[in-house]
C-alpha cells in the first residue's frame, strides 16, 4: 500500500493554528498537497499559515454560518476540497453528575457537530467527484471498550464523534474512491495535552497524514492509532 500521489489535492484542516493541526498542515504542505489552514482566530490563524506559505481561511467550527462562508469563499475560488482533516477540539473538565449543560453542550458543539458541519460542505463535493479523504481526529478516550472516567463530556464527544465517522463513510459507500476515517493521535504535547505527554506533535500527526493520504487499496470506516486499527 502505497502513499498515493498528491499533486493537485487540496486539503483544509480545522484549528490549524496550532498542535496537531499545525503539525498536520505543516506535514501535508511539505508531501505537495494544497493546504486550506482554517482557524476561528484570523490573526493566529494568518500568522500560522504565513509560516508555512499556504491559504488562510477562518473557520469556526461551532458556526454554521462560518463554515457554509469558508465552503462558499473556496467555491468562488474554485478551490475543491479532497482532503478534509477534522481536528479542531476542545477538552473541558467536568465530572459526570456536576457538569452543567453549558459545558456538556460546548464540547459537542465543537467535537461532534464541527465535524458534522464541514462534512455537510465538503463531503458532497468528494463524493460527485469520486474521490476524498475525511479523517476525523478523535481519542482513545471516545472509545467504548476502553472507556474510563476520564473527562466525561470530552469522551462522550469523542464516542460520538466515532459514530459519525462510521455514518459518513456509510454515506460515502458507492461513490468511488472516498474514504471516512478516525484516528487517535496518543497523548500529545500540546496545549490540550500538557507538556508532560509524551509524545511530539509530529508523532501525533503521524497517522493523521497516513489516512490524509492513503492510497486507493487503504482503509475506510475504521478507527487508527499509529496507522493499526484501535478498538471503537
Ligand atoms: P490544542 O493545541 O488545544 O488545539 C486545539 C485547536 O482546536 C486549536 O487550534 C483551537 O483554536 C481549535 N478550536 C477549538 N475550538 C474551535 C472552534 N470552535 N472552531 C475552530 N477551531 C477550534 O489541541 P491538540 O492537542 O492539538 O488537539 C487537536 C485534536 O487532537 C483535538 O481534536 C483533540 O481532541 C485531539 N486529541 C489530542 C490529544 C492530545 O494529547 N493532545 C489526544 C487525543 C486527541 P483556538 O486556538 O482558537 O482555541
Amino acid at each position: 500500500m502505497e502513499a498515493m500521489d498528491t499533486d493537485d489535492l487540496t486539503a483544509l484542516i480545522t484549528g490549524a493554528n496550532r498542535g496537531i493541526g499545525l503539525e498536520a498542515a505543516r506535514r501535508l504542505a511539505h508531501a505537495g498537497l494544497n493546504v486550506v489552514l482554517t482557524a476561528r482566530d484570523p490573526d493566529a490563524g494568518e500568522a500560522a499559515a504565513g509560516e508555512l506559505g499556504v491559504r488562510f481561511e477562518r473557520l469556526d467550527v461551532s458556526d454554521d454560518d462560518s463554515v457554509r462562508d469558508c465552503a462558499r469563499r473556496l467555491e468562488r475560488d474554485r478551490v475543491t476540497v479532497d482532503v478534509l482533516v477534522n481536528n479542531a477540539g476542545v477538552l473541558q473538565s467536568g465530572r459526570i453528575l456536576d457538569m452543567n449543560d453549558e459545558l456538556m453542550r460546548h464540547t459537542l458543539e465543537v467535537n461532534l457537530l464541527g465535524p458534522l458541519r464541514t462534512a455537510r460542505a465538503f463531503l458532497p463535493g468528494m463524493l460527485d467527484r469520486g474521490y476524498g479523504r475525511v479523517v476525523n481526529v478523535s481519542s482513545g478516550s471516545g472509545s467504548l471498550t476502553e472507556a474510563s472516567a476520564y473527562s466525561p463530556a470530552y469522551s462522550i464527544s469523542k464516542a460520538a464523534l466515532n459514530m459519525l465517522t462510521r455514518q459518513l463513510a456509510f454515506a460515502a459507500e458507492g461513490h468511488g474512491d472516498v474514504k471516512v476515517n478516525a484516528m487517535c493521535p496518543g497523548w500529545v504535547r500540546t496545549d490540550m495535552g500538557g507538556q508532560s505527554a509524551p509524545r511530539s506533535p509530529e508523532e501525533g500527526a503521524d497517522t493523521l497524514v497516513w489516512l490524509a493520504t492513503l492510497p486507493a487499496d487503504g482503509p475506510t470506516n475504521g478507527f487508527f492509532r499509529d496507522r493499526r486499527p484501535a478498538a471503537w
